[in-house]
């Protein structure tokens, strides 16, 4: 047993936040067995006076094989991005070697910035994204990942694409079946399509078909530009959202990327399914030529969760993305277009604030996935993070005056990696 003690912040429910002060969370094989006013024994990891515990972040987007671009080539539109930088590098994991290199590096940073689960594409390559998802075993990460499929050979660069559809399918089953021998329970399989515009109908279909004789988790991107949006418009008539429901890939483990696009309808539809949608708002402004309306989703109670969109997204934090969640809120609540009367210029009641931003990040994240993880609640696993307010090298400036709410909202708008102490799994400390 493992034991924890001291101060808990966490969002029990999105928009109230909640702290557990003087607490003991024992934890017993990775689940958190009991919460209760005990003392603290010489066995307790125990917070200091600037200190408090936090869920870890869940990372709701991530293309592993686009790590080595981070912060690079975002002028580009998405689809000359895809074309001349994003593909020919998802194409270098053909080398095993390169990949075990850049992944090695990928899960650890992550770790390192407070990410304890995240939802991984790999690329097209077998071998490589069967060792992405050894390495987050092996250094402690809870994940969930997949191998891309992009079998149109009309769609997709000749260098770059499923062999067959066969190929892409067989090659699924092969990832699904690694994962899930896999010791431990921290990684999940995921069905992978990158997105409809690189899937042949076939394909889809067949997907659909793995999906419901697997029960595996769904990750695709939906209705994320205007011209991925037409795209699918003018290929099958329907919506994004639509088009994936008839698939048979759009369920309770089903991982929405961006989804700006997306109709009232579709909210109604991915809400009916259970279905969640990874908010990336970094990358949405490089790449999804709106706001997600992020409040009207909130307020139909969908799922929601945060993810960075390596590398569509220039951060690794989802600290950086939980603030640019507000930021970008209030943007599209206030309008952005200083020529046009305030009256007309942004959308009426689209804001977020820091406890739904710390929500995301965390409970909605895993609420998306349906993991026990994001709040510390008796029976969910003990995944989390010593904040240190203090450090003079990171991001947070505490006042003497501050009172939780202050403390708090300054993390969410300062955190850096330096004020991150330590990382827990399974109640296993990560960062060595
Ligand atoms: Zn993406």
């Amino acid at each position: 047993m493992q034991s924890f003690h001291g101060s808990f912040v966490h969002t029990p429910r999105r928009g109230e936040l909640e702290l557990l002060r003087d607490t003991r969370i024992d934890v017993t094989d990775g689940c958190i067995a009991r919460i209760s006013a005990d003392p603290p024994d010489a066995s307790c990891v125990t917070t200091g006076d600037n200190e408090y515990f936090l869920p870890g972040f869940v990372d709701l987007h991530v293309h592993a094989p686009q790590w080595p671009q981070l912060g690079n080539a975002l002028h580009l539109p998405l689809e000359d991005w895809l074309w001349q930088c994003t593909f020919p590098l998802e194409a270098r994991c053909a080398d095993l070697d390169y990949a075990h290199a850049i992944y090695t590096a990928l899960v650890r940073t992550l770790l390192r910035h407070g990410t304890t689960t995240a939802v991984y594409f790999g690329s097209i390559h077998v071998a490589a994204t069967c060792e992405l998802a050894r390495l987050c075993a092996e250094h402690g990460q809870r994940a969930v990942v997949g191998k891309v499929v992009m079998d149109d050979p009309a769609a997709n660069p000749g260098y770059y694409r499923d062999e067959s559809t066969d190929a892409g399918l067989a090659g699924t089953q092969q990832l699904i079946e690694y994962v899930r021998d896999l010791p431990g329970e921290l990684v999940l399989p995921a069905i992978t399509p990158r997105f409809i515009p690189s899937c042949s109908d076939s394909m889809l279909q067949e997907l659909g078909k793995l999906t419901a004789a697997t029960g595996a988790h769904v990750q695709t991107h939906c209705s994320e530009s205007d011209w991925e949006h037409s795209y699918v418009l003018d290929r099958l008539g329907k919506t994004d959202t639509t088009a994936l429901d008839d698939f048979g890939l759009l369920t309770r483990r089903s991982v929405l990327a961006h989804a700006n696009f997306i109709g009232a309808d579709d909210m109604r539809r991915i809400g009916n399914r259970g279905a969640g949608i990874a908010h990336c708002p970094l990358s949405n402004a490089y790449f999804a030529d709106s706001v997600f309306p992020l409040r009207a989703a909130l307020d139909k109670s969908m799922h929601v969760g945060l993810g960075t969109d390596i590398s569509g997204g220039p951060s690794a934090s989802l600290f950086d993305n939980a603030r640019h969640a507000i930021s970008s809120s209030r943007i599209l609540e206030h309008g952005a277009d200083p020529s046009l009367p305030a009256a007309r210029r942004g959308r009426k009641h689209s804001r977020i604030d820091f406890r739904d931003a710390l929500w995301l990040a965390s409970a909605g994240g895993a609420e998306v996935l349906d993991l026990p993880v994001g709040r510390f609640v008796e029976g969910n696993r003990f995944d989390a993070m010593l904040i240190d307010t203090a450090r003079i090298d990171g991001g947070i400036y505490p006042d003497t005056g501050d009172d939780l709410d202050a403390l708090v909202q300054k993390t969410i708008y300062g955190a850096t990696p330096n004020n991150i102490r330590q990382v827990w799994t399974d109640a296993v400390a990560r960062l060595h």
